[in-house]
């Protein structure tokens, strides 16, 4: 099983190669990696979504973007990794497929821009970056519809300017990766459908809640080992 493991690593590797020696082609999908929470059915293993990142991560074409991060000249955003590792928390960069970013983290027009904006046409579903427990689901002024997941360490995620939230989706409620959270919009304040997607660390246990929590950039974040994982 392990030999078999490596060969097929080994041909993802090549193929990932290939794919980084041409233009950037049709986005390669990735695998997460297997995770053992325990049996099926138990607390500790929530039910996996179906999200699977893109590979790559492009800025949206004819705007000029203040805060992008660097990028190429076809404005394919360099160094991209598409699953990370936040703070000991292994989380997707962007949570919804098949997006382009229309802003990125830091100073924009000067206020500070604490997450990253995605958005796709028609507006795409959003899923959780990685497993946890919602610790919000609701309006918040500016955010609009919001969900905040509880990753353990002290690390969150924020998902916010949602059209819907997706059935089930309520503070208490412990998910696995990828599960649908709801659909990208423009609640809050926001001029088009995109999502607003924030890394959060600290304590929620504060005055302020999640909203006195310290924002990081999702694209700072050193890229998940794949040959380090146990299931290599
Ligand atoms: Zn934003």
């Amino acid at each position: 099983m392990r030999a078999g493991g490596r060969l097929i690593l080994a041909a993802l590797l090549a193929l990932f190669m290939a794919a980084c020696a041409s233009s950037r082609p049709s986005p390669i999908i990735l695998r997460m990696p297997p995770v053992d929470y325990g049996p099926p059915g138990d607390a500790r293993n929530p039910a996996q979504g179906p999200f699977q990142p893109n590979q790559f991560l492009r800025l949206c074409p004819g705007t000029h973007i203040s805060n992008a991060p660097p990028a190429d000249p076809e404005r394919w955003v360099r160094e991209f990794h598409p699953v990370i590792v936040a703070f000991g928390v292994v989380l997707a960069t962007v949570p919804t497929n098949d997006v382009c970013l229309t802003s990125g983290f830091g100073l924009r027009g000067g206020t500070m821009h604490s997450g990253i904006d995605v958005a796709s046409r028609p507006p795409g579903t959003v899923y959780s970056a990685g497993p946890g427990r919602i610790v919000e689901a609701r309006s918040s002024s500016g955010y609009g519809l919001n969900v905040v997941i509880d990753h353990g360490r002290g690390v969150y995620t924020r998902y916010a300017h949602l059209d819907w939230f997706a059935p089930g989706i309520a503070p208490g409620v412990s998910i696995g990766f990828g599960h649908p959270l709801g659909q990208m919009g423009a609640t809050g304040n926001a001029t088009a459908p995109h999502l607003h997607y924030e890394i959060l660390t600290g304590n929620i246990d504060n005055p302020r809640g999640s909203f006195g929590l310290t924002a990081h950039n999702p694209l700072n974040f050193p890229p998940y080992d794949w040959a380090a994982s146990p299931g290599s």
